[in-house]
């Protein structure tokens, strides 16, 4: 029977690391990743039989657990109908409306096949609007692996140390400014110099690509603030908070507009999907509207538009997100009661169904620096400890960790449980 080292030492032969996305590879975690072959509910079950408790969830859109039955019946229930047609469909403008119900913000929206894509485009889009050529991004945020935002990155790119990446020409990165996260005066600094040069700002508004940030009190609002002043779009990257932080996002949880919206993850429900969208007179710009060209041959894919719409309409049941909120409570509380009676240093961040766990005695993360001074050893032992005792965390110390509906009581207990004897023999 293949194990995941044998799987994964086949892979290696004919995909680069063995991998198709970099963090996948547990780079500097000491041991081959897991190979999985199924999942349900908040369980991952690897190719050897072995059940884990998923705090992943698919780097995020398993936000009711894994191989929901609805979704599943929605997919199940377009698949005769054929994968694509590359012609319009009811089910993308069904898609639509209750993304802008959803997200006041959005008056039109365009889907797209992943977050990068997304990203992107709104970047392009905000370009083409304003005329203007430079953009505003922060330290340790990530928004795929887009040429002019792979610069001071977060995610792989940093848990791999390359925070750039060779293969993005500088005369493009030199159009990329690059502040330092949840640092408000910093930014209107840069806008007293330079507002008018500026296409746009884009941050993920809870930082979730170096562990979990969520934002210092005003620092969205100033974004929001230089961008009225100078005429720069405000996008908010939501790939990885919209639906989660709460039902409407971040924007909708600390109650900033942005002009625009990228979207991912959640909205596609596991599918391949992203999306931007925004406020009308700038949507109108992009094409066949307007010049600012954007497409994509899969683009609205009726399969992927039915799973991320039954999804969308589960979660917007009353209190679905207070509770998610609840169960990310008392499992990040729990983890630092039982750290501090092992006398590990570790505090917890959170935003809605998001969290992040730090081995720091900082009594707060509030960006790059910050979190790269939390001990990256003591988590990658955490990290494989957790493991052999059945719990599948983020496998690297700048990702945030994701909580599902589908963990009950009976799971967190679970957790909380492993950890407890994991801190008690951490290093
Ligand atoms: N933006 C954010 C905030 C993300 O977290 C990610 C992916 N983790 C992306 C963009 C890129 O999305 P994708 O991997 O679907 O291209």
């Amino acid at each position: 029977m293949p194990t995941s080292e044998t799987l994964f030492a086949r892979a290696g032969k004919r995909i680069p690391g063995g991998v198709n996305s970099p963090v996948r590879a547990f780079k500097g975690m000491g041991r081959a990743p897991l190979f999985i072959s199924r999942a349900r509910g908040p369980y991952l079950f690897d190719v050897e039989g072995q059940r884990y408790i998923d705090y992943v969830g698919s780097w995020g859109p398993m936000i009711t657990g894994h191989a929901d039955p609805d979704v599943l019946s929605a997919v199940r229930d377009r698949l005769e109908d054929g994968l694509s047609f590359g012609t319009p469909t009811a089910v993308e403008t069904d898609m639509a409306e209750l993304i802008c119900e959803i997200m006041p913000s959005i008056d039109m929206v365009r889907m797209t096949n992943s977050g990068t894509e997304a990203t992107m485009s709104a970047v392009r889009l905000a370009r083409g609007y304003t005329g203007r050529d430079k953009i505003v991004k922060f330290e340790g945020n990530y928004h795929g692996h887009v040429d002019s935002l792979l610069v001071k990155a977060g995610s792989g790119a940093l848990t791999h140390g390359e925070p750039s990446s060779p293969g993005v020409p500088a005369s493009l990165a030199e159009h990329t400014i690059t502040l330092s996260h949840n640092d408000s005066d910093g930014v209107r600094r840069c806008f007293e110099e330079m507002g008018d040069e500026i296409a746009c700002i884009i941050v993920e508004p809870v930082a979730g690509n170096m562990n979990c940030i969520p934002p210092e009190p005003g620092f969205l609002d100033t974004l929001r603030e230089v961008c009225d002043q100078s005429g720069a779009v405000l996008i908010f990257d939501e790939v990885m908070t919209g639906f989660r932080v709460a039902l409407g996002g971040a924007q909708a949880f600390y109650d900033v507009t942005p002009d625009l919206t990228c979207l991912g993850k959640i909205v596609g429900a596991g599918m391949p999907v992203g999306a931007f969208g925004g406020k009308r007179d700038i949507m109108a710009h992009l094409s066949p509207l307007g010049p600012v060209y954007q497409a994509g041959t899969l683009a609205g894919n009726p399969l992927a538009m039915a799973a991320g719409i039954a999804l969308l309409r589960k979660i917007r049941q009353p209190d679905f997100h207070t509770r998610l909120a609840e169960r990310v409570a008392t499992l990040c509380d729990g983890l630092e009661q039982r750290a501090a009676a092992a006398g590990v240093p570790l505090i917890t961040q959170r935003a809605g169904g998001m969290f992040g766990v730090f081995f720091t005695e900082q009594s707060s993360v509030s960006d790059f620096e910050t979190v790269t001074q939390c001990n990256v050893e003591r988590f990658r032992r955490f990290f494989t400890a957790m493991l052999d005792h059945g719990v599948y965390m983020a496998p690297s110390p700048f990702e945030a960790g994701f909580m599902s509906s589908a963990h009950s009581d009976e799971e967190i207990a679970a957790t909380l449980e492993a950890a407890e004897q994991v801190f008690a023999e951490l290093e």
